[in-house]
């Protein structure tokens, strides 16, 4: 199979093999040179772990902290006839460097929200690593069925009132204007049953129960706050009401498990385009904004700059660097005064006519393609393919 990108507004329907496996062998590389004699985590779960901030964690504790990691993703193999998904192609090409390490990785393909997949990873981990030493929730999921057969919708909405601002259409790279209508009190609960911190700590009491968490433990959940100019849909909207609960939660864990001094934190992330944050409205003309000056003062990171960053300087085994809150802040450059007053600037003047010289919307759309797998350099993508490609560890 010749693969092309489909895409489909801010989806990709297809996936490149071996742009996806040259994305890894690029970011193992990364983590190999900038974490040299890193004394880490030995046994970790990652708990979505196939792309975006997961995936660059899984690597981060693979190769940085020579952990052995067991990574849980939901995720979909090729049938033959269409490709798998970007975090198939990324797993496969995970488990296969770690092999080549003589390192232990397992994924486990599923719904992480569900009781059975719980029970299943916490078998094997009993049964391999005996116990883990460090549990990353890097979940972002559209919905959540629970053990009684509700299903809740995760939506992006604002609270209170409806919220108008400029908007790039990923149709087609114009600029128009997008009202954002409120959620309605059940839109805000659903949100944060999906995406608050209620699943991270049933993973976490799961663990404790089974006695398949060391003592001293630290485990990690991410999130994103951003500037006022996003927050009506962002931090004040649905969203931000199921980070605020996950960021609740991280206390509640150090807590309820005070006895074993696990630790529970939120590490706060920069804005970056991924499967999930792509389907977010006006925040993409924020992103392309913000890449072009964060690019200009040198200063832009990716995923993987980022996580790397969270295990080195903010030193998250030891003496954990946290702001007034107990928030580990990754988004410091981000939010610096420099970035933000020239986005603000940027924000005011961008039109039609400046929108190429005032945003990085090509460099938008190639940190798009890039997620899967195309667009990188040295794959030949007129090269003919099997899209089937196994995952060592995971039935198809
Ligand atoms: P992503 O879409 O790239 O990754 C989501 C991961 O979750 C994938 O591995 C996917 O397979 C897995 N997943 C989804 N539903 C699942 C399910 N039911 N069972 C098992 N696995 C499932 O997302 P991301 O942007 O890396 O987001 C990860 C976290 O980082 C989220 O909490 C997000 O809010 C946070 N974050 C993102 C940004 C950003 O700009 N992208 C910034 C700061 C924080």
């Amino acid at each position: 199979m010749i693969i092309k990108p489909k895409v489909k507004e801010f989806l990709c329907l297809t996936a490149h093999p071996e742009g996806c496996k040259k994305n890894i062998e690029n970011q193992v590389r990364y983590v190999k040179e900038n974490m040299t004699d890193y004394n880490g985590p030995k046994k970790v779960l990652v708990i979505g772990s196939s792309t975006g901030y997961g995936l660059a964690s899984r690597i981060v504790a693979g190769f940085g902290c020579k952990a052995d990691t067991i990574g849980v993703m939901f995720e979909k193999p090729s049938n033959g006839k269409r490709t798998a998904s970007a975090g198939w192609y990324n797993t496969a090409a995970f488990e296969e460097f770690a092999k080549k390490d003589g390192q232990y990785a397992k994924t486990f393909n599923g719904d992480a929200f569900s009781k059975s997949v719980k029970e299943e990873v916490i078998e094997t981990i009993k049964k391999d690593f005996g116990k883990v030493d460090m549990v990353i929730y890097s979940l972002a999921a559209p919905r959540r069925t629970v053990e009684d057969g509700t299903t809740y919708q995760s939506v992006l909405k604002t609270t209170g009132k409806s919220f108008t601002n400029k908007n790039l259409d990923l149709k087609d790279n114009t600029l128009g204007e997008r009202t954002l209508e409120p959620a309605n009190d059940d839109e805000v609960q659903s949100t944060v049953k999906v995406m608050g911190g209620e699943d991270w700590m049933d993973w976490m009491k799961a663990l404790v129960d089974a006695d398949a968490i060391e003592d001293g433990a630290t485990t990690l959940a991410y999130s994103y706050i951003g500037p006022e100019l996003t927050y009506p849909i962002y931090f004040d909207g649905t969203i931000g009401q199921a980070k605020k609960h996950l960021h609740a939660t991280a206390k509640e864990i150090t807590k309820a498990f005070e006895e074993k001094g696990i630790k529970g934190f939120v590490s706060v992330n920069k804005a970056l385009v991924t499967q999930s944050s792509s389907a977010i409205p006006i925040v993409p003309l924020y992103m392309a904004i913000l890449y072009k000056v964060m690019k200009e003062q040198g200063n832009h990171e990716g995923c993987i700059e980022q996580i790397t960053r969270l295990f080195t300087d903010r030193d998250i085994l030891n003496n954990t660097v946290v702001d007034k809150d107990g928030l580990i802040r990754l988004d410091d450059l981000e939010l610096s005064k420099e970035v933000q007053d020239e986005v603000n600037r940027r924000w005011e003047l961008v039109n039609a006519d400046n929108l190429a010289e005032i945003a990085d919307v090509p460099g938008y759309w190639e940190d798009f393609y890039h997620m899967f797998g195309f667009q990188i350099d040295d794959v030949n993508y007129e090269e003919d393919l099997e899209p089937v490609v196994n995952i060592p560890s995971v039935e198809a």
